[in-house]
C-alpha cells in the first residue's frame, strides 16, 4: 500500500509530500467479522466465550457500526418500543440483592406496600397506553410466587385485563414454578422477566439467597409455558469486563434466545451495599448493547435503568448500537425515570417512532377463544 508522508525539507522549512510504502494497518475487527456472520448465517447458539470476548473488546466505533448494521439487518431501526413497569408491590422483600433498595435488609427509605388494587393498576395501564407504551409491564418485590395463592390470582386478573385492552404484559414476580407459567400464559402474558443480573462466576457476590441455576430454571418455565422471555442484566456491581462478557455468554447460549435483553445501568442507591458504586459510563452500556445485538440479532435490546443519567446523544450512540426498546413513566420501580415530554421531543429529533405491541397469532387466537368460552358460559 502506498501512503503520504509529510516532510520538513528546505532551507525555508517548508512541508513537502513524501510517497512510501507501508504496510497495510489490520482493519477487521471481531465485531466485523460476526457481525458479517450474523447477517448472513442468523443467530447462533454455539458461542465460545472468547468470541463474544473479541467481539466486546472491538475498537468501540467498529463495534458501533456492525451493531448498527446487525440491527438494520434485523429489525426496523427507527420503531423503539416504549414499555412501563410499575411496581405493583414494593418494598419489604426478603432477598439480599445487593443493588436492590426493595430488599427488607437494607435501610433505604423505600416503604413496603401491599399489591396494589386492580382499579389503581389499570388506571395506570390505561395511562401509559395513552402516552404511547405498548407493554405494560408489572413488578413484585417477591422472593417468589409460592404461597401468594390470593394475590396471584389478583395478578392473572389484571394480566387478563390488560392484554384486553391490547397491550403486552410482562410481569417480574420473582422465581416461577413450571405451574404458575401455564396460568401467565393462560391469562394472556406477553412476557416474563427474570433477569440474570450478572456472570454465574460473579452472581455470588451479588445475591446469596438464591443461585444463579434458580434463575436459569424459572427462565426454563417460562419458556416451556409458551411466554416469551425477558432476560439481561446490570453492569457496574463492581463485575469485571469478563463477567459482562459472561452474562452475554450464557444468554446468547440458551437454545433459544430471550426475546428481550435489557440492559441496565446501576443506579446506586443509598443504603444498599452497593450505594458507593462508581456510575457506568456510556461507552460501557455501548459496548453491552452493541455486542448483545451482533450475538442475539433478533432480541428486543432494552436500554433500561441508568437511562435517566444518559444524555439524548448518548442515548442515540445507544440506539445506533442496537438498542431498541426503553422504559417510559415516572419511575422504574422506585428509581428515578426519563422525563415523559423529554422522551417525546426525543423521539422527535432522532425521528424514532414507537414500535406498535406484537402478539403472536397463536395468542390472539388462544386469548379471542378463551374470552368467547368465558362470553358463553356466563351467558348460559
Ligand atoms: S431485586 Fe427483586 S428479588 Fe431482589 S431484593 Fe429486589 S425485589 Fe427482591
Amino acid at each position: 500500500m502506498l501512503a503520504i508522508r509529510w516532510m520538513i525539507v528546505g532551507r525555508h522549512k517548508q512541508l513537502r509530500p513524501s510517497i512510501l510504502s507501508v504496510q497495510s494497518p489490520p482493519y477487521t475487527s471481531a465485531a466485523a467479522i460476526e457481525s458479517e456472520r450474523t447477517i448472513k448465517g442468523g443467530p447462533r447458539h454455539d458461542w465460545t466465550k472468547d468470541e463474544i470476548n473479541s467481539i466486546y473488546h472491538s475498537p468501540i466505533l467498529d463495534l458501533l457500526y456492525h451493531g448498527a448494521q446487525v440491527h438494520r439487518h434485523a429489525h426496523n431501526f427507527r420503531e423503539v418500543q416504549q414499555c412501563t413497569l410499575l411496581s405493583i408491590k414494593t418494598g419489604g422483600c426478603t432477598e439480599d440483592c445487593s443493588y436492590c433498595p426493595q430488599s427488607s435488609r437494607y435501610d433505604t427509605g423505600v416503604k413496603p406496600h401491599r399489591l396494589m388494587s386492580k382499579d389503581a393498576v389499570l388506571q395506570a395501564a390505561q395511562r401509559a397506553k395513552e402516552a404511547g407504551s405498548t407493554r405494560f409491564c408489572m413488578g413484585a418485590a417477591w422472593r417468589d410466587t409460592v404461597g401468594r395463592k390470593t394475590n396471584f390470582s389478583h395478578i392473572l386478573e389484571y394480566v387478563k385485563e390488560i392484554r384486553d385492552m391490547g397491550m403486552e404484559v410482562c410481569c417480574t414476580l420473582g422465581m416461577l414454578e413450571k405451574q404458575q407459567a401455564l396460568e401467565l400464559k393462560k391469562a394472556g402474558l406477553t412476557a416474563y422477566n427474570h433477569n440474570l443480573d450478572t456472570s454465574r462466576e460473579y452472581y455470588p457476590n451479588v445475591i446469596t439467597t438464591r443461585s444463579y441455576d434458580e434463575r436459569l430454571e424459572t427462565l426454563q418455565h417460562v419458556r416451556d409455558a409458551g411466554i416469551n422471555v425477558c432476560s439481561g442484566g446490570i453492569i457496574g456491581l463492581g463485575e469485571a469486563e469478563e463477567d459482562r462478557v459472561g452474562l452475554l455468554h450464557t444468554l446468547a447460549t440458551l437454545p433459544t434466545h430471550p426475546e428481550s435483553v435489557p440492559i441496565n445501568a446501576l443506579l446506586a442507591v443509598k443504603g444498599t451495599p452497593l450505594q458507593d458504586q462508581k456510575p457506568v459510563e456510556i461507552w460501557e452500556m455501548i459496548r453491552m448493547i452493541a455486542t448483545a445485538r451482533i450475538v442475539m440479532p433478533k432480541a428486543m435490546v432494552r436500554l433500561s435503568a441508568g437511562r435517566v443519567r444518559f444524555s439524548m446523544p448518548e442515548q442515540a450512540l445507544c440506539f445506533l448500537a442496537g438498542a431498541n426498546s426503553i422504559f417510559t413513566g415516572e419511575k422504574l420501580l422506585t428509581t428515578p425515570n426519563n422525563d415523559f415530554d423529554v422522551d417525546q421531543l426525543m423521539f422527535k429529533v432522532l425521528g424514532l417512532n414507537p414500535k406498535p405491541p406484537s402478539f403472536s397469532d397463536d395468542d390472539s387466537q388462544a386469548l379471542e377463544a378463551e374470552n368467547c368460552e368465558e362470553v358463553a358460559s356466563s351467558s348460559g
